[in-house]
């Protein structure tokens, strides 16, 4: 059920009575704990028109570790060096483990007390779309077309943006305010599938099983011994993909796996794909008496495919982060965003960095200057989508931005 917990209703509620506070149209919370709102253009009737844009944060946590009772402490004005967390001195932010905190000193850094996450991923980002709203009405002389404004319930499962209403959103396209650190810009996922091999035996009382019994589960073993080592999550990083079996069952009768297949390029699923079946054909060959069935699943699928045809939206990314005074780049993810599923539903959607470190984990931390330069960006996003040189902009962007 969607939420999947009581208190994203708090926070949806407390967030929707904020933006009718601020001046938002259509605010409403759905049956699934989904915000909507809109804040209407300010462009003169004889403007050109601008595109609706989407912001896009999740309210939920990673439930990976506890999220109640966050004592966020603020480090004034950091000054280097390792940060222990006082409320369980074992937690420890290192300088070597998290460099850029060289490139905080100064700045107030703010984590949590060493026992829950901070929760940054992602009230960061709705903290910044919020920051967006209102500065945008104290300020009317800033520029901006129609806004769509989206808070969405269970991202960390991965369930609830199946129950996001992206026709009734109303945007052309959005972007998720989900990211990492500062200036880092996402246009694309994983492509993702999951096989699942199961092998079918003949159980018998193993005091008379000989030439009778045919145990499936060594046939599941004999499989798992060939996939490749090098193949796996633990040894790859970057733009390469992966191959990782992550659970299963075994029984004489009949045992299974499931496997995640990952990478970039669809071809690079297929070629996965490829390999474990010729293992099967190798383990069947071995095991003549156990069948072997194949099955596998579409999760989700690279954005890039999608983002390639919409180049401004990146390239204007960019210039707004530029424009706030962050040094912007391009990374992958290696995994999956609200955007991935929503891009190939029809709105087009990338995500944007908030500052955030070390996400699902409680030596996740952020600074003033990450959700400051966050809210600053997406001031400067809807500026330029609205300003009519926007096309001019989209082009010298994407020539700062090649390499
Ligand atoms: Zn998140």
């Amino acid at each position: 059920m969607t939420p999947s917990t009581e208190k994203q209703w708090v926070l949806a509620r407390l967030l929707a009575d904020e933006l009718r506070a601020l001046g938002a149209r259509d605010v409403r919370v759905s049956d699934f704990c989904m915000v909507y709102a809109t804040i209407p253009g300010n462009l003169p009737d004889d403007a050109p028109r601008a595109p609706v844009i989407g912001f896009l944060a999740h309210v939920d946590t990673s439930p990976a570790v506890t999220g109640t009772n966050v004592n966020p402490i603020v480090h004034h004005r950091y000054e280097g060096g390792d940060i222990v967390l006082p409320g369980d001195p074992s937690q420890v932010i290192t300088v070597a483990q998290n460099p850029l905190l060289r490139d905080m000193i100064g700045d107030d850094v703010i984590t949590t007390d060493g026992t829950t996450l901070l929760g940054s991923d992602d009230k960061a980002g709705v903290a910044a779309i919020m920051t967006l709203v209102d500065t945008l009405g104290q300020n009317p002389s800033i520029p901006h077309g129609t806004l769509k404004i989206g808070f969405t319930a269970d991202e960390e499962i991965g369930l609830g943006i199946d129950k996001f209403d992206v026709a009734a959103f109303g945007a052309a396209f959005a972007y998720t305010v989900d990211g990492g650190p500062l200036g880092e810009i996402n246009d694309e996922t994983w492509s993702a599938r999951t096989a699942t091999k199961t092998f079918r035996g003949k159980s018998t009382h193993p005091g008379t099983a000989k030439g009778v019994m045919i145990n499936s589960i060594h046939a599941l073993a004999r499989f798992l011994t060939m996939l490749p080592r090098e193949m796996t999550p633990e040894a790859t990083e970057g733009r390469v993909g992966f191959i990782h079996p992550y659970t299963g069952v075994v029984d004489v009768e009949e045992s299974s796996i499931k496997i995640l297949l990952r990478d970039f390029d669809t071809s690079g699923l297929d070629s996965q794909e490829r390999m474990l079946r010729d293992l099967v054909s190798t383990t069947a060959a071995e095991f003549p008496d156990v069948r072997i069935a194949t099955d596998v699943k579409e999760n989700y699928k690279n954005m890039k495919v999608v983002l390639a045809d919409h180049p401004e939206l990146i390239a204007n990314a960019i210039a707004a982060a530029r424009e706030a005074g962050v040094a912007p780049y391009m990374n992958p993810i290696r995994g999956g965003t609200d955007g991935s599923k929503l891009t190939f539903r029809g709105l087009p959607c990338p995500n944007i960095f908030t500052g955030g470190h070390n996400f699902h984990s409680k030596l996740e931390f952020n600074s003033r200057r990450g959700l400051e330069k966050t809210a600053q960006t997406l001031v400067q996003l809807v500026r330029i989508f609205a300003s009519p040189d926007r096309e001019i902009r989209v082009a010298s962007a994407q020539s700062a931005a090649s390499p």
